[in-house]
């Protein structure tokens, strides 16, 4: 399964001040409640494996009150199409960016 067209998410480290305005609003949901629903789906999968569907990234949607077609659909954008996925291949990238850029909460 070839990637053609590079990840957003894998561009994240290489982003300008004006398109990581960009990324933010582009964001289906708040950075803080996709932080918190990374560390969501990492705890759940510290106990059960992945059933290769986004079950977790579904129930922090529902408990969060955000809008699951947009998550889903950006979260697959970037190569996310299950909960073991969106750990493994956006996670590092979000939190590598955002984690050394300053905790300021
Ligand atoms: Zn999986």
């Amino acid at each position: 399964m070839p990637i053609v067209k590079k990840r957003e998410i894998e561009q994240l480290a290489q982003m300008n001040g004006e398109e990581i305005e960009r990324f933010l609003k582009n964001l289906p949901a708040t950075k803080d409640q996709m932080d918190r629903m990374f560390d969501f789906i990492e705890d759940k999968l510290d106990s059960q494996p992945c059933n290769h569907t986004n079950r977790f990234t579904m129930q922090f949607v529902m408990q969060n009150m955000m809008d699951f077609g947009k998550v889903s659909g950006w979260l697959s954008q970037n190569g996310g199409y299950c909960d073991c996925k969106i750990l493994e291949e956006i996670a590092p990238y979000w939190r590598g960016y955002f984690q050394q850029d300053g905790q300021d909460t």
